[in-house]
Order: structure tokens, then sequence, then C-alpha cells
């Protein structure tokens, strides 16, 4: 068998041998490079070395059998094609070694650029360019520096000190401004550098540079920030990656030369036109490291019109063919065009639904297909308020968007100081380097946060996005002195009390004031925009897209609302019913003496009493909601959490009953008052009694609340409406508990309903572990399961879910744990396999019956497909999450062979 294991693999492609559907095996950069080039586009000749390759050296540590030849074979037939040898002292061929891996990914090895230079052939370089010494040493510079820094980890401000040390001496602060003599002189400098540091001198060696660039590329797959975003984005860890060997073209030859980023539609906005950047004379690093300005690539019409002309002509063919918005890379050298890049681009979500639609116009792609491009991420960004910008403002600073929405506020710098202006009633933004535990209460009271330090996943960052509180993180131009209370920015100083705003959804930060409004998707939702009337390109495109979403989905979407003016709004956004209706609020405010009466009660007589004050309140609640909903299910989940919640605090009692007695006053009610917060006093409240536990132990209790509901469904029937009730029991573990109630509950309902033709529904919340695990069991007393997963992720895990996410989160994310909170994102491999059984045993035990999700996990996402391939009936979520929600229904429920959305 052995013996076929000799059969050589192949390690190496030719760009005229791969495809854009080839990622997996060539990368991102690699695939495309390779579907250019055959598409017949100027591409530089080269070649592709396989992830293949990289997982076989990973794994032995060594470069695998027949690498080396095929590499070698494919140079030389790269040196013949171009009629030049690497690294020839008197005509060589250069070549750049680029990364690319299925994903992009922050950490890897990025590029080497003029593989082949060396003290010999970059004379030669000089002669072949018409004796251009200059730009010569200055490729020869920038392989040292690249070499150094990415194969060999010399520290990069070596060198860039280096490079200033020259310009200062020369009086200068421009690279153009350097001659030959000082980049001979900088390249002196870098070697002395690399030396020390390697404790080897630069290779002279053009096949020992390459063969070193492409094994740094393979280690850097294991590089310790590549493994954390890999961990944290849930990207396999044995993809590995592939190099890709590029002829050289230059930029750099002068003025007829140059070099340039372009996108084939705007990504901001979507819209069509040419967006792009272009820089005269200069290598490819240099557009982006924005060493000098470069022009809008529209005035590259006046400088070649030819190589112009000819970059619209590829861009438009590129759009065709990837049907879709591209991004490029390009070079001219002395007025010959070449493309060294493209990728589908990066947009912003509202150019995705803008692109998606117009895509459709122009016949490239189906309305399954723009539906497969856009996602509830973007959708609920561009739901936030946003900025009024039309005038005046204008950021001082941009730092990341680390959870967005907008914000404005005083700023303060200190958590305490936060929590006191705002307990006077201020807006306040926490303005600090990073946060830590400790400001957890800051964060609370501001409006916003923003930090100089950190990004998407430093403390401040996780802690706000799980707090749903804008946040702008990274913005490091802010120069933050907390003592002195201010911070500055360029010419800005900024003190305590001074109003900032904050975007964070852009990461830009405003001086003063800046209006709020809500957006035009919001807008649309509300029914204040008419997709037919307006000439806004993205509700036109919203609308378009969320109307075929609603006709493809199988998973209804329903909302979590208490009040009327919530269940109307839920409605107007799309709601298809109340999935969760809290009654916990309906026990506040003014009625809060009745609960107190209820709890002190002494008899029965008394408690019966409180019970009687409390129905026709509960009632009222219902009516209001069930006329919202009027022809919907309404799901009414009876009182969850523990009575004393409802209570005054434990040491706030006590210290009026101190206060009280002190003055002689009457205090026996507050007393009494003060016994029982005592009695009923838990150390673990979330584990105590609540839910169903308080149906069993407080008599009359749940029996009002079935009462209340059944008297309102019959109210709203007699007026001529329709009322859907669905009574959800919480808490349940075992099924003894549910039929204890649903005996009682069945009883007062048979009685109000009489032949109103009423029909009530009673089902379970399924959120105890045990509950899942028994679901065959309780789905016999129950008509329908709701899986309430914040509670059933708390038990699941067992974290404290008021607790963790601040507490210890950042450093679970850091560690790559998880790669998002279990709270926000379903884990589906254990909270998810908990519903995956109680779904299946649940139906097995009663076909039929009605499956839904009420946790806030019904709005996310990710959590969405999810629900989605269980096989629920139903999602619910918060209103502003119901587009959202209807959005990644749809696209669960459409199966298309389009690109991979990562
Ligand atoms: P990144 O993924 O970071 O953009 P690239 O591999 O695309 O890394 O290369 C970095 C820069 O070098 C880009 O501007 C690219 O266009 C340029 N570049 C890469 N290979 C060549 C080449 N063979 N000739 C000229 N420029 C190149
Ligand atoms: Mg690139
Ligand atoms: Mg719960």
């Amino acid at each position: 068998m052995a013996a076929h294991d000799s059969v050589e693999r192949k390690y190496v492609y030719d760009f005229a041998e791969g495809n854009k559907d080839l990622k997996d095996l060539l990368g991102g950069k690699g695939a495309n490079l390779a579907e250019m080039t055959n598409l017949g586009l100027p591409v530089p000749p080269g070649f592709t070395i396989t992830t293949e390759a990289c997982k076989a050296y990973l794994t032995t540590g060594r470069e695998p059998d027949g690498l080396a030849a095929q590499i070698e074979a494919h140079l030389e037939s790269l040196e013949r094609e171009m009629g030049r040898r690497l690294g020839d002292p008197d005509d060589p061929l250069l070549v750049s070694v680029r990364s690319g891996a299925k994903f992009s990914m922050p950490g890897m090895m990025e590029t080497v650029l003029n593989v082949g230079l060396n003290d010999r052939s970059v004379v030669g370089l000089s002669a072949q360019a018409g004796r251009n010494d200059r730009f010569a040493w200055d490729s020869y510079r920038r392989l040292i520096q690249m070499f150094g820094k990415t194969v060999c980890e010399v520290p990069g401000e070596e060198f860039e000190h280096a490079l200033d040390e020259i310009k200062r001496a020369k009086g200068t602060h421009n690279d153009l401004d350097l001659d030959a003599d000082d980049l001979r002189g900088l390249v002196d400098a870098y070697k002395k550098i690399f030396a020390k540091h390697t404790g080897r001198e630069f290779p002279q060696e053009p096949r020992e540079q390459l063969d070193l660039a492409i094994r740094a590329v393979f280690d850097s797959w294991n590089a310790e920030r590549a493994v954390l975003y890999r961990r944290q984005e849930r990207i396999p860890a044995d993809l590995g990656t592939a190099v890709n060997v590029v002829t050289m073209v230059f930029g750099n030859l002068g003025p007829d030369s140059g070099t340039g980023v372009a996108f084939t539609r705007d990504p901001g906005s979507g819209a069509q036109g040419i967006y792009g950047d272009y820089l005269a004379n200069a290598q490819g690093e240099d557009v982006v490291a924005g060493i000098r300005n470069t022009v809008p690539l529209q005035e590259l019409e006046q400088l070649d019109k030819t190589s112009y002309d000819q970059l619209l002509g590829i861009m438009a063919r590129l759009e065709e063919h990837y049907k879709d918005l591209c991004d490029i890379e390009f070079t001219i050298e002395r007025g010959k065009l070449w493309m060294l890049q493209t990728r589908v681009g990066k947009r912003t979500a509202a150019a995705a639904f803008v692109i998606a639609g117009q895509l459709v116009d122009e016949g490239l792609i189906d309305l399954d297909e723009a539906l497969h491009r856009v996602n509830g991420a973007q959708l609920a960004q561009l739901m936030f308020p946003r900025f009024q910008l039309d005038h005046e403002f204008e950021a001082v600073a941009k730092g990341i968007g680390a959870s967005p929405g907008a914000a404005s506020g005083k700023v303060v710098f200190t958590s305490a100081r936060a929590v006191e202006l705002a307990a006077e009633g201020e807006a306040v933004i926490l303005v600090r380097r990073e946060t830590n535990p400790d400001d957890l209460n800051g964060m609370i009271a501001a409006q916003g946060i923003l930090t100089s330090r950190g990004g998407k996943t430093s403390h401040a960052a996780v802690v706000a996005r799980g707090m749903g509180k804008t946040c702008v993180s990274g913005a490091d131009e802010l120069d933050v002195n907390v003592p002195a209370k201010r911070f500055t920015v360029g010419d800005h100083v900024v003190n305590e009390g001074d109003v900032v705003s904050i975007d964070g959804t852009t990461g830009k930060v405003y001086l003063g004031e800046v209006p709020v409004m809500p957006s035009e998707v919001v807008q649309y939702f509300e029914g204040e925009l008419h997709p037919e009337t307006t000439d806004d390109a993205l509700v036109r495109a919203v609308h378009r897209i969320m109307t075929h979403a609603d006709a493809a989905r199988r998973l209804r979407v329903r909302t979590n609302a208490d009040t009327g003016a919530d269940a109307a709004r839920a409605r107007r956004f799309g709601a298809e019913g109340i999935g969760l209706c809290r009654t916990e609020h309906m026990f506040l405010g003014d009625r809060r003496e009745l609960v107190e009466r209820l709890i002190l009660a002494s008899g029965e007589r008394e408690r019966e009493d409180a019970l009687a004050a409390l129905l026709p309140l509960q009632r009222a609640d219902f009516i209001e909601i069930f006329r919202e909903m009027d022809g919907l299910p309404v799901t009414v989940r009876l009182i969850d959490p523990p009575l004393h919640e409802f209570l005054p605090p434990l040491e706030q009692l006590a210290v009026n009953v101190a206060v009280a007695q002190e003055r002689g006053e009457d205090v026996a009610k507050e007393e009494a008052l003060l016994a029982a917060v005592r009695r009923m006093h838990e150390e673990n409240p979330m584990l105590g009694l609540r839910g169903v536990r308080l149906g069993l132990v407080i008599p009359g209790l749940f029996a009002m609340q079935v009462r209340a509901i059944a008297e309102a469904a019959v109210a709203v029937v007699r007026d001529g409406g329709t009322a859907c009730p669905e009574i959800m029991v919480p808490l349940v573990g075992a099924v003894q508990e549910l039929e204890t109630v649903r005996a009682e509950a069945e009883r007062i309902i048979a009685e109000v309903v009489g032949d109103s033709g009423v029909e009530v529904l009673i089902g379970t919340m399924i959120e105890v572990p045990r509950a899942a695990l028994t679901a065959g069991q309780i789905a016999e007393a129950a008509e329908f399961f709701s899986f309430g997963t914040n509670d059933l992720t708390q038990m699941g895990w067992g974290f404290s879910r008021d607790d963790v996410e601040g507490a210890f989160f950042w450093r679970y994310l850091e560690l790559g744990i998880f790669g998002i909170s279990p709270f926000e994102s379903i884990d589906t491999d254990g909270v998810g396999r908990l519903i995956r059984i109680a779904a299946e045993e649940g139906r097995a035990a009663r076909p039929g019956l009605k499956l839904g999700v009420c946790g806030e996990h019904g709005g996310d996402p990710d959590s969405v497909h999810f629900f989605h391939s269980v096989g629920l009936d139903y999602v619910s979520c918060s209103p502003f999450r119901v587009p959202v929600a209807r959005l990644e229904a749809g696209r669960a429920a459409i199966t298309t062979t389009g690109s991979d959305s990562r």
C-alpha cells in the first residue's frame, strides 16, 4: 500500500491552473489571481503553493517531499516566461511572496516584496531600469526591511528609526528627497540591524530568501494573534495558508508609474461609480501606509488615459464576472497596467442592501441571492438612531465602533463621578484609557463609553455590547489624563463636564452635542417612509429584501412585549403575535402596596382580598394587549420573579424602622414587613422561590392570573375581537409541577370561558435543564414549549447572568473560550443540544406540539438559524429585533450556491 503514497501530490499551481472556487486549496488571494489570469486580465505571472503543503509542513515540521522540486520547476518556467533569472546579477527577476489564507486574518505574515535583490543584483536592477540607482537601492532597502521584520522578527521600529535618522540628517520628511547615496547608506544601516538581531548576515542567495519567506508564511499560520483570531471567529485551525509567488512589477519607476486601489462601487453607500485612490511613483504598500497623499482615481484619466480606460473596462468585467462589488489592487509600470489582487469587497451595512438590490435590477443575481448577501447584524446596525450630521460637525477623532448607537453627554473620567452626575439626571460619557471591572457602575450610569485603548474585544467593548450601550474604543488620538480630569485631542482640550458625542457604529468622536434622529430604516418600519414614494435607495432595497425574506421563511416571528404600546410597535415591525408577555410589571408602581398586603396577609381572608384587588388591574392590562394583538396569539407568562423583589431592600427597610423607632413612631407595619423580608431573604434568588414554585406555594396567586387572562379574552371576544391567549408556566422542571398548575387552571378557564368560544392553550417554558431532559414527560401536560434560553444558558453553564458578563467574560473572549457571549448567541453545542433533545422528545410524545423561543436569543442572527434548523415554529424577541429575526429566518430558509458570507 505504502507504494501508492509515493505518488507525488501536486503542491504548486501556476496561476493559469487555478480558479476562484479553489479558495480552500489556493487561499482567497491565489484563487482570485488565478481567476483573473484565466479571464485574460494582465496579472504578473506567478504560482501558488497550496494550503496542503502548509498543512503538511505544520504537522511534520518540514517541507513535504516533492515541494522543493515543484517550486524549482515552477520557478524555472516562470524564469523562462519572463526571460530573467531570480536574482540574476545583470537582469534579475524579482518576486513578491504573499500569504493568502481562505479567510483574511490579522496576525498572519503579510508580504515581502522585491525578493531576489542582493548586493549584486541591485546593480543589475538599476541598469535595467535605465541607470535608476535610486529606484534600485530603494527597492533593496525595502526588501531588507520587510524581510527582516516579517521573516526574521526584527523589530520594525529599528528600521523606522534608521530611516528617520537619515531623513533628519537630510533635513526632510519626504522619502522622495532621499537620493541613491542616502538609500545605499540606509541599506548598510539596515544590514547591521538585521545582523544584530538575527546573528547572521542578510541572506544574499536569492533562492534562500525565497525559501525562508515561504517558510515564514507557513509558520505565521500559528502566530499567536492568528490563533487567537481563529478561535474567536471559529475559523478551523487546520485550514492552513497558501503562499503566492508573484513576479514583481514596479510602480516606483518614475512619474509614468504608480499604484492604486479601487472599488467597483462605493463601499460606503453602494452608489455606482468609480471609487479609488492612486499614488504615482510608489510601490504597493505606500498607498495603504499613507506615506504620501493619494489622488482620487479619476485623476488617473489625465495622467494615463490608456491605462485608465483599460482599468475601467477590467472593473466592469470583474463585476459582471463575480456578480458583486469587487475591490482591486493594481500597479502601472511605465504605462503598462497590472492587476495584483481582487476580491469581493467589504462594504457598509447600507451599501450591502443597496448593492444587493442593484444587482437584482441589473439581472446579475436573483432575490434569493440578494437575501443571502445581507444579514441581520447589518440590518440591526441600520436601525440604531443616528447623528444628524448635516452641518458643522466634524469628527475630532476616530476609534473603533465597539458597540453601536449614538450618544452625547458630559465627559467624566471616573466611575464614581459618572454615577454622581447621572444621579443628578445628567447624560454622561465615561472616558477612560481602558475600562476594568471596577468601572462597571460608571458604565451602567453612562450614556456611552469612550476609551483611547483597546479593540473590539477589550473590556469596555464587551461589557458595553452586553449592556447595549454605545461604545467607541481605541480612539488613540485621545490623550487621556484621568488625574487631571481632561483629555486632549489635536489642539483641543476637553475637561470634565464638557459635552462630547460618540458614534458607536463609525467610531467617530465629536465635540459638543450632535442632535440625534431615528434612522430612515426605522421610519420605514414605522410606516412613516413608503418604499413606493421615497427616493431613498436604502429604504427601497430594505423593503424589497424584507418582502422576499417574509415569503421565504418558515419560522414565525413574535415579540416580547408587556404593554399595549410595545405590542403595537412590534406589530408595525412585523410581529405575528406575542411570544412572551411578562406579568411582573403588573405588580409594580402603585400596585406594590397590594403585593405587600399579599405577602403580609395573616390569613386566607386577607390574602384573598389582596388577590381580588389585583385581579381587575391585571385583567385591564391583558385586555389592552389582546386588543393590540387582535387575531394573533399572545403568550402570557405567569409571574416569574421571587416576590421579595417587589419589597423594599433589607438595608433600607432596617434603617427606616430603626429611625422611626428612635422617634417613637408606630412601626408595627414596617416591622412586619422587615420580618417578612428577612424571612424571604435568599442567598441564590435565581435558584430560589420563583416561577412555578411560587404558584405552588402561594395559594390563589396563579389562579388569579389565569382568571384575569380568561376574563380579558372573553371581554375582547364579546366586543367583536379575537383573542388567542396562551398561558405559560415558568421554571418547570418536572411534569408533576405542570400537572398541578394545569388542573387548577383548566377548572378556572372552563368556568370563565363558558360558551364564549375563547380557547386558551396551556404550556410551559423549557428553561431548567431537567425540563429539557424530561421533555417527553412534560409534553404530556403541555400544548406548547417555549425555550427560555436566558435561564437555560444560565443554568446550563452555571453562569449567573447578572454577574458574569461584566465580571470575567472579557477574559473568556480574550482566551477564545468562546467567540461570543453565550447569552448573546446560543451555544449550539451545549445549550443547543438541550433544545434539540427537548424538541425531539416533546414532539415524539405530542405530535403538533408548538415550539418557540422567548429568550433574547430569538433576535440574534446566528441563533435564529439554529432555531430554524431545529425545526421550531417561532422565535420571539424584543420589538426592535423583530425585523432582524424576520430577515434571518428568511435567510435560514433559502439555500443558495452563493459564496461564503464570512
Ligand atoms: P495585503 O493582503 O496586505 O494587501 P498583498 O500581498 O496584497 O498584501 O501585498 C501588499 C502590497 O504589495 C499591495 O499593495 C500589493 O499590491 C503589493 N504587491 C504585492 N505583490 C506585488 C508584486 N508582485 N508587484 C508589485 N506590487 C506587489
Ligand atoms: Mg492586498
Ligand atoms: Mg426564565
